[in-house]
């Protein structure tokens, strides 16, 4: 197809930093065209507009084999670097990063449609994640000496060594933060990194790896394949020792079985229906602005973001009047440009908007009530859909239990707290949930109950997701694993115990009647614990 005209169209609406030769470096990147079939290029577009902003290769069975060989063959030379020199890229990536933070925003905005704000705020998290790791990683990855099973003479030592190649496969929703936040500790551990972006948010990803190239990584350790999930999916988790997945439940399930088959670990981030109690209690001069961004932040298109909120009887009017009031005015600060000026941005695709649509269509055709939003706004840009607020949504509705991803948010009225913790805990997932009140002992015990793998008090989800040292991930069908802390790390290693026995003393003692040495062994093993030895 010839796209030049469109092309030069998109283009005057680009920032002129995102020019025809950095596309083309960047998606010179990906590995396709090199092996097997030749794949159709994907047609990248500007969310924005619609318009065609370049083609992206897209790699074959064999081309993904062949990029995980690549990485392989780099993994050996770079694990065997000391941890200081492999620190030394991450300490200077971080500043590449932050320095180069417009244009990452600018490739980001292009293929979500986010805002601005949206788009510099998920920059920041691969440095904060990568100065956690600085400051971590050579406690964490450092050889522990333990006990043997017997002191003195025996010991043995804890080791982690790489797994050795880690697919890190990323949704299209935060498409910078989780390919190069999740592929970060995978690297500093020692390990090669195929990354398989979404189709339509890959040049972010790109851009981010020729930084840590010019940060000294060595060149083939991090790869990248691009292609329709189903396509290079099976290929890519045949050839690897690990899968980072972050996506939908239904793809993790298909991860997850794949790996299981291979007997090799995987990590799955999931979806959610994350839920808010808002207690009896709450300053809502401080809740309604945090409800609003936990709900509508990058357009309700954010794992952790709120699509249930439970509000106290006693003052649920005021918080859905003043909530409502709220997410009309945010509406009107929609818009489709490259600077600070909208605060709500569009969804990520007209597909995906049209699932959104069908969602809230459902429930007001079911008898729910729609107090603000509702419609799409193809005035702004053909995937923006404004800012809405249910109220009446019952159970045999999508919206109830199913993850819309979208700007939705379907408000009920509770009294009684235990019920309002049952109805929070109603659904498959257990992604994040947040609970706000002004008594902390009381939101506490209610955050007890709640089944969640990050609860946040007073806060939507930036407070859980924002502590780099806290593992976090999802319970129930929301994932498996975690990110963050010692063990977003430690997963990407294979535990090695390394034992030695100075003399012969755990073997039978030739010569020796076997009830005798029975009765020196209970006779050790009590002691042992006595001493509380082993
Ligand atoms: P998705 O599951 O459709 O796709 C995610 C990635 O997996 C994409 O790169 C896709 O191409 C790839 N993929 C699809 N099928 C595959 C297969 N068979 N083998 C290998 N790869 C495959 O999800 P999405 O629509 O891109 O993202 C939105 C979902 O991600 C939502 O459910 C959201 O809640 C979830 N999410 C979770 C987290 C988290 O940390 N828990 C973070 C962000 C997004």
């Amino acid at each position: 197809m010839d796209t030049t005209s469109t092309r030069s169209e998109s283009r005057a609406k680009l920032p002129p930093r995102i020019t025809e030769s950095l596309i083309n470096r960047l998606t010179a990147m990906v590995t396709a065209g090199q092996a097997g079939e030749p794949r159709e290029p994907y047609e990248m577009i500007e969310v924005y507009t619609g318009d065609i902003v370049g083609e992206l290769p897209q790699s074959s069975p064999e081309d993904v084999e062949k990029a995980v060989a690549t990485a392989r063959a780099a993994q050996r030379e770079w694990a065997d670097w000391p941890l200081e020199k492999r620190l030394a890229v991450f300490e200077r990536a971080h500043e590449l990063i932050l320095t180069e933070i417009e244009t990452l925003a600018t490739l980001i905005q292009i293929g979500c449609g986010k805002s601005r704000r949206m788009a510099i705020e998920e920059v920041c998290d691969t440095p904060m994640v990568i100065a956690h790791y600085l400051k971590t990683a050579r406690k964490v990855l450092k050889s522990k000496r333990r006990t043997g099973p017997m002191p003195i003479i025996t010991s043995s030592t804890e080791e982690h060594r790489p797994k050795g190649v880690v697919a890190v496969i990323a949704p299209w929703n935060f498409p910078f933060a989780i390919s190069m936040s999740d592929s970060t500790p995978a690297l500093i551990a020692g390990n090669g990194v195929v990354m398989k972006p979404d189709n339509k948010t890959a040049l972010c990803t790109l851009y981010g790896i020729e930084l840590l190239h010019k940060a000294g990584m060595p060149r083939g350790l991090v790869q990248v394949v691009c292609g329709g999930g189903p396509d290079v999916g099976p290929a890519l988790i045949d050839n690897v020792d690990f899968v980072m997945f972050t996506g939908s439940t239904a793809t993790g399930r298909v991860i997850g079985e794949q790996a299981g088959r291979n007997l090799i670990g995987c990590s799955l981030e999931l979806g959610g229906k994350n839920p808010m109690i808002v207690l009896d209690d709450t300053n809502l001069d401080e809740a309604i602005p945090s409800a609003i961004f936990a709900v509508y932040g990058n357009s309700g298109q954010a794992c952790m973001h709120i699509e249930r909120i439970y509000v106290h009887e006693r003052i649920h009017d005021e918080f859905l009047r003043r909530f409502v009031a709220a997410a009309k005015e945010l509406g009107d600060k929609a818009g489709a440009t490259y600077d600070f000026g909208p605060e709500f941005g569009s969804l990520v695709s007209v597909d995906h908007m049209n699932r959104v649509a069908a969602h809230v269509d459902e429930a007001r055709a079911k008898g729910a009530t729609v107090h603000t939003g509702g419609k799409a706004r193809p005035d702004i840009g053909p995937a923006f859909y404004e800012p809405t607020v249910l109220t009446g949504v019952t159970p045999e509705m999508e919206h109830a239990t199913k993850e819309t991803f979208g700007p939705v948010v379907a408000i009920y009225k509770f009294d009684d707290e235990a019920e309002a913790i049952r109805l929070a805990n109603a659904t498959t997932y257990g992604l994040n949930a947040s609970v706000w009140g002004g008594d902390l002992d009381r939101a506490r015990r209610v955050a007890e109950r709640l089944e969640a793998g990050s609860v946040n008090i007073n806060d939507g989800f930036v407070t859980t997701y924002a502590a780099k040292g806290t593992p976090s991930g999802g319970v129930k069908q929301s994932g498996v694993g975690t990110r963050h802390g010692a063990a977003g790390l430690l997963k990407y290693t294979d535990t090695i115990n390394i034992g030695v026995q100075k003399k012969q003393i755990l073997a039978a003692r030739s010569g020796m009647p076997y009830e005798k040495q029975l009765k020196s062994t209970l006779v050790t093993l009590r002691l042992m614990k006595k001493l509380r030895m082993g």
